[in-house]
């Protein structure tokens, strides 16, 4: 069932687990995520990068189809939409959320242009997320773990300001592989969930390589969506280096492949307290419109 993301976070901050958000860039990697889903009865988020996966509409539309068809609740996100056009896209294709990162802008530059998309997507019941502080680089870690953590006072504001429906932190993750050894500010964590209250849902950002007992802390400290690449992608190379495929192996790459990435997402589904939260999805029918035609 394809839903928005802002269905799956509320009931993810009411009921304190953490949805796993992995980003998926074609159908083996859509189709693995959905599987190790409806297997554990899981909602789950799959994210979408532009810069892997430009062409949005294409995706858009095949991604809607497989979670419409799916038994549990799912919903398809832009991952870091850095430009107004590609949000408008992900919104045409039938994304039900995304992300406008303006996490490197300003603070009065971040509120101004992503109010101007939540009131875009929120016209068509698209979710938003949205960053503050700046979640950076693995490879830079050492030297930029603490240049923009997130203030907890400036998030009650920013909320208020933008009208996002859930905002990504930095807590001391980075994305990609660490220089070092990531440490998390559980106390930070603490206070920005307090401020902006338990139901507001909150985003951690550079999950990979954070460490499982990091993640499941974090899972149940007010983190309601964990986003991981890197984990997921490293789970398809290590399964097809150990099943050790040469020569006319080559179509069981992909079964391999497949077969891993889905075994460490349910990994995760269960760290994060996602298994058996799925819900049956009861639409209403839409209401009636009068055509300008009716009324006369
Ligand atoms: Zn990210």
């Amino acid at each position: 069932m394809l839903v928005t993301m802002k269905e799956i976070l509320d009931r993810a901050s009411k009921e304190n687990y953490a949805v796993p958000a992995p980003n998926v860039c074609m159908e083996l990697d859509a189709r693995a995520m959905i599987e190790a889903a409806e297997d554990l009865n899981a909602p789950i988020i799959l994210d979408v990068a532009w810069s892997t996966t430009p062409d949005l509409e294409f995706f858009g539309k095949y991604l809607t189809k497989l979670c419409e068809e799916s038994a549990v609740p799912i919903a398809i996100n832009l991952d870091h939409g850095a430009e107004f056009a590609h949000a408008i896209a992900a919104i045409r294709a039938g994304f039900t959320s995304i992300m406008v990162d303006r996490s490197s802008a300003p603070y009065e530059d971040n509120v101004r242009e992503v109010k101007e998309l939540v009131k875009a997507a929120h016209a068509v019941g698209v979710s938003v997320e949205a960053e503050l502080g700046h979640v950076g680089q693995g490879s830079q870690y050492e030297t930029d773990r603490n240049a923009a953590l997130t203030d907890p006072s400036q998030a009650k504001t920013y909320v208020e300001e933008t009208g996002v429906d859930c905002l990504a932190v930095a807590i001391g993750t980075a994305h990609g592989t660490y220089s070092g050894t990531p440490y998390l500010d559980f106390e930070r964590l603490a206070e920005i969930k307090e401020i902006l209250g338990q139901d507001f849902p909150l985003v951690l950002h550079g999950g990979s390589g954070t460490g499982d007992e990091a993640l499941k802390k974090a899972a149940r400290m007010g983190i309601n969506k964990i986003n991981l690449a890197c984990d997921l992608f490293k789970s398809a190379c290590v399964g097809i280096e150990e099943a050790g495929l040469t020569g006319n192996g080559y179509y069981s790459v992909y079964e391999v492949a497949k077969q891993s990435e889905k075994n460490y997402m349910k990994k995760m589904l269960k760290l994060f307290g996602t298994e058996g939260k799925a819900w049956k999805v009861e639409r209403q029918a839409k209401a009636h419109v009068i055509t300008s035609n009716e009324e006369k």
